[in-house]
């Protein structure tokens, strides 16, 4: 017979005793990189007889548990993860963050957070298509605005777009967004999230942590560069900027859960 899956109190020991033994992902690990585990995997699958026994278990990150259930079910992942991202994690698809921040902590880039009280809408697109813009013309006055580029400029007191790209700007504007993404729990105020999110899986991650509604802005590659070229905010790094946009593009993965918008917001 087959055994059900852990819950609740059980779980939370599970997870606890699996913690304190061996806290980093086993596959990041093989791999020679330390990165804390997410979620616990059953090495031989419960829908292929295995149990919930110690033995049976493992702690794995996000990425690396979701390649393990896809080859468990049979899918192929090739070079990249379930996800879309490339498996070797220098890749500047990493959200274009340095590669050791997602070393550093599995969960870092898309962190579980307790259940917002207000609404949340994520808003996603390529660099250039208008994610600030659509928020403006869409938020209430009250709204609070989640925005990395934003964060970014106000921790650094740079023009938002002229922040640079080093490491430790980065990863200080990631963990004041995963402060204000977990501030939602304690007061009831509506938030617009923006964020790059090309890969569906990434969009349906925030969509059932937020319990938010996901905007897609599909707008064509021309209309961006055009826009890019325009922004005088962009100055400097409009070509890199036009590149990160056709990379977006390139693994942009649709999804019908969310609101596709394509024209100009
Ligand atoms: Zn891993």
């Amino acid at each position: 017979m087959l055994q059900t899956r852990l819950r609740g109190r059980a779980l939370t020991k599970a997870r606890k005793l699996i913690r304190q033994e061996q806290p980093l992902c086993l596959h990041c690990k093989a791999e020679g990189k330390l990165r804390a585990w997410d979620e616990l995997d059953h090495i031989k699958p419960l829908e292929h007889g295995g149990g919930n026994d110690r033995r049976n278990l493992q702690g794995l990150c996000r990425a690396h548990h979701l390649a393990k259930t896809a080859k468990d079910r049979g899918y192929s992942t090739q070079g990249c993860r379930v996800d879309g991202t490339p498996l070797d994690s220098s890749h500047h698809w990493h959200g274009g963050v340095h590669a050791d921040a997602v070393i550093r902590d599995g969960s870092f880039f898309r962190p579980w957070v307790p259940p917002p009280l207000g609404e949340v809408v994520v808003v996603c697109g390529a660099p250039g298509s208008g994610k600030s813009t659509y928020v403006s013309n869409h938020k209430g006055k009250d709204d609070l605005v989640i925005d990395l580029d934003v964060i970014a400029s106000k921790l650094t007191g740079r023009p938002i777009h002229q922040t640079g790209d080093s490491k430790q700007i980065q990863e200080a504007a990631i963990t004041e967004r995963n402060k204000l993404l977990r501030s939602l729990s304690k007061r009831k105020i509506n938030a617009w999230f923006v964020l790059g999110g090309p890969s569906s899986v990434e969009r349906e991650h925030w969509r059932r942590v937020l319990h938010a509604k996901v905007v897609v802005l599909e707008v064509d590659i021309k209309e961006i560069e055009r826009r890019i070229r325009q922004d005088a905010t962009r100055a400097g790094r409009m070509d890199e900027m036009i590149g990160w946009a056709k990379s977006w593009r390139s693994r942009y993965t649709p999804s019908s859960s969310d609101t596709v918008v394509d024209r100009a917001p």
